[in-house]
């Protein structure tokens, strides 16, 4: 026996919990048997997220991934275009440029792991067309110099939002300050479905009702194809599980937000970098990420003695074997290599109790200090 057990998600804990709730839902959805496309369940969904993400539009959608592409899709991203992105992110937000037949242009990123706007000013070039910066880990990028230089050369931003549902910069909320926000509701997420799903905001109505259709066909009625689309759309289950999982959302923030908080207050170490929050800042801490030499031996330590970790992400981008073709070499965006090799996740989940993030931290500085 490990001496801990502490997971780094808790999946079947949430579960246990909303069980009796999750069977009604189950069962309303089945009884009313309507299961994919237009539904009560999904509109109403929509209406809610749009209110708690703060835009005039949500459109729910079957997963993170197509919400970017289909958000590029409609702001014109296409064949020669290029999106500046940062390359630590997970695959989803350049390989959907690639499918659109654009090129990713990467921005290297700060000690924060969000894209550098200096970099990307740097990036811009005669073919560019969108931004798209990622709030990494639960934290929004440099709205204000992202959104002035997207201003400036009449670019169109689209934030990958995936992992920031929830999240504030100066007052304003993640998908909001941007032109079309997209979110995950993949089950590893703060918001999360029994499977995938994801969802695009923004404040202009023509979009999202294009969206709507390219979501299901193309379809403008039953009998009318408008233009060719594919199928997108989030299912009825889903809908109604996010819908009652939304109004628990707040509650599951606070707790990640306290968990958080006593990670800053007890670990501190100087070859060690700890995330904190900027005045500014409402981080909604998706994950919690250290920045620490030795990681694999840290994690691997921690992984004896029961304490599950993760890295997000091992590999940058830039260096994948499917990046092959656009040229790339180590040494191309020194800040995201050197943090992949050190960058480890600490499980931050709801679960946790207080006693469970002191042992963490404990077993983390007691490893440390040797
Ligand atoms: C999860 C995630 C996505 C993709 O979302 P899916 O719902 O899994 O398709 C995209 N970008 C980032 C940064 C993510 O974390």
């Amino acid at each position: 026996m490990a001496k801990h057990n502490i997971p780094y998600v808790n999946l079947p804990a949430q579960g246990r919990d909303q069980m009796e709730d999750l069977k009604k839902i189950f069962e309303q959805v089945v009884l009313k048997g309507s299961f994919v496309g237009t539904h009560d369940d999904l509109a109403a969904l929509e209406k809610r997220l749009a209110e708690y993400c703060g835009t005039a539009e949500a459109v729910a959608l079957n997963s993170g991934t197509d919400a970017l592409l289909l958000a590029m899709k409609i702001a014109g991203v296409g064949e020669g275009d290029e999106v500046i992105t940062p390359p630590n992110s997970f695959v989803a937000s350049t390989a959907t440029i690639i499918q659109l037949g654009a090129k990713p242009v990467f921005a290297d990123v700060l000690a924060d792991q969000n894209i550098d706007p200096e970099k990307i000013a740097k990036a811009i070039t005669p073919r560019t067309k969108a931004i798209m910066p990622v709030h990494l880990t639960g934290r929004i990028c440099q709205m204000d110099e992202i959104m002035e230089i997207a201003h400036r050369h009449g670019l169109v931003v689209i934030e990958d939002a995936a992992q920031a549902i929830g999240s504030m910069y100066k007052g304003r909320l993640a998908g909001a300050i941007g032109h079309f926000g997209c979110f995950s509701a993949h089950p590893l997420k703060n918001l999360n479905a029994l499977g995938d799903g994801g969802f695009v905001t923004t404040n202009d109505k023509a979009a999202a009702e294009r969206m709507r259709r390219l979501r299901a066909h193309g379809m403008a009625d039953r009998a009318t194809i408008e233009e060719w689309g594919m199928v997108s759309r989030m299912d009825t289950l889903q809908a109604a599980i996010l819908s009652y999982r939304l109004e628990k959302l707040p509650d599951v923030i606070a707790k990640r937000r306290d968990n958080a908080a006593l990670y800053q207050k007890l670990l501190h170490h100087e070859r060690m970098y700890v995330p904190t929050c900027r005045n500014e800042e409402f981080n909604t801490f998706h994950t919690f990420v250290v920045q620490v030499d030795k990681r694999d031996e840290l994690q691997a330590h921690l992984k004896e003695i029961g304490i599950k970790t993760a890295i997000h992400y091992p590999v940058p981008i830039h260096l994948q074997p499917a990046a092959h073709a656009l040229g790339h070499k180590k040494g191309d965006f020194p800040m995201t290599e050197r943090q992949a090799e050190r960058i480890l996740t600490l499980p931050v989940n709801q679960y946790m109790s207080r006693a469970d993030v002191e042992t963490v931290a404990s077993e983390v500085l007691a490893f440390l200090g040797r």
